[in-house]
């Protein structure tokens, strides 16, 4: 057995908690929820480390909820099902990204934008109360298992590589999603702002849909990355007032303060900019209404990762196209260090914590 169910049917599970903002990450042993008929059991082999799992455990969005276990890209194998579960069988790997369940009644719900759940039922992987399982604090994947509702898990198949796939369950779909919402096609000129582990594949997915890429960086760090998967221009961030190019779409995924005012400039008229990257809270950015007027006829919106409909389209055109993330495997030992590096600007992509 590959794990063990206690007397009240909860599944023990161990993984790495931050206790306060300001601690490092420390092993912690918890329990999660029995297994539903609809629920299904993974025993996570990886686990990406996205920006937002920084903000969270460190509390910049606002005080999070002690212990944290963050973690949102996870991949691994399914080890046990709930008796009404038809998606899974024992043995099939499944990916797990931003959210474990919602109320499935809504409009939203049923357009598949669990997301944004009309009930407020969007349970969160971590840091979230679970509404389904009396208000418990939902705990993340830098752990060794999980329990989700099978509508919440996508299908991997067995031949693909687990640990490339887990960071796809977030940074993929976020940028898949607005791209696609945004209707990009062969020609379109996309600018992506910010190049970590988001805009990596902000940049990756665009190309794949023929559009003429340029990149805006914090420094040349990564230009030669850039040019290798496609990109036609590579700026700074500092370049950007004096870009001459205009784009029909930029999406920003920067996480700390910057002016985004700057980056609307660069767009041509009815051009569009998505907005992901959330700085914190102490740095929050407002976007001036007297700008926007005096700069009109350009459409700015925010993104929030995408349906898990969606996140299995994403998933499937990734495989299909071999679209996959630059990683970097770490031990479980090494978060605290990857975070450093990711606040920093020593961090080249994305990393990935090695769970098995
Ligand atoms: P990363 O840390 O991997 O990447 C951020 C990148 O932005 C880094 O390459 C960094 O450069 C660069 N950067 C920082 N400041 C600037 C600047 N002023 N100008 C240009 N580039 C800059 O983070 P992620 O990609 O994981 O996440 C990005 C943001 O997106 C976070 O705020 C995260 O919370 C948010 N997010 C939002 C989601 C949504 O659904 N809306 C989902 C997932 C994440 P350097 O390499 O020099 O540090
Ligand atoms: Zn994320």
């Amino acid at each position: 057995m590959e794990f063990k169910i206690l007397d009240n049917g909860r599944i023990q599970s161990k993984g790495y908690a931050m206790l306060d903002k300001n601690a490092k990450f420390s092993p912690f042993e918890f329990s999660r929820h029995a297994i539903g008929e609809y629920d299904i059991l993974v025993k996570i082999l990886y686990a990406g480390i996205c920006h937002s799992d920084i903000h969270t455990a460190r509390s910049e969005w606002g005080e999070a909820i002690y212990p944290c276990v963050p973690g949102h890209e996870i991949a691994g194998e399914v080890v046990a099902v709930g008796s009404k579960v038809s998606k899974f069988k024992v043995g099939d790997y499944a990916g797990i990204g931003c959210m474990v369940n919602s109320c499935g009644e809504c409009e939203s719900c049923k357009n598949s934008q669990e997301q944004f759940c009309e009930q407020g039922k969007t349970v969160f992987t971590y840091n979230s109360k679970d509404c389904f399982h009396d208000n418990e604090n939902t705990y993340g994947g830098y752990s060794n298992n999980i329990v989700v509702s099978e509508k919440f898990a996508v299908c991997v198949p067995k031949d693909a590589p687990l640990e490339k796939v887990a960071p796809l369950l977030c940074a993929g779909i976020t940028t898949y999603s607005p791209l696609k919402f945004s209707n990009i096609k062969e020609g379109s000129k996309v600018a992506i702002a910010g190049f970590g582990g988001l805009g990596m594949m902000g940049v990756k997915y665009a190309v794949k849909m023929g559009a003429k890429v340029s990149v805006f960086a914090r420094n040349e760090n990564k230009k030669q990355d850039a040019l290798n998967m496609g990109v036609s221009s590579f700026y700074t961030s500092t370049d950007k007032n004096i870009v001459k190019e205009r784009f029909d779409f930029i999406i920003s995924t920067i996480p700390t303060a910057y002016d985004p005012v700057a980056y609307l400039e660069l767009l041509k008229f009815g051009g569009e900019m998505a907005i992901v990257g959330l700085p914190p809270l102490e740095n929050e950015i407002n976007i001036n209404i007297k700008e926007l007027i005096f700069k009109a006829g350009k459409k700015v919106y925010g993104s929030l990762i995408g349906g898990i409909a969606e996140t299995q389209e994403m998933l499937d055109f990734s495989l299909k196209h071999q679209i996959y993330p630059e990683i970097e495997l770490i031990k479980p030992n090494e978060i605290d260090k990857a975070y450093e590096n990711l606040t920093s600007g020593k961090a080249k992509f994305r990393y990935v914590i090695d769970m098995r």
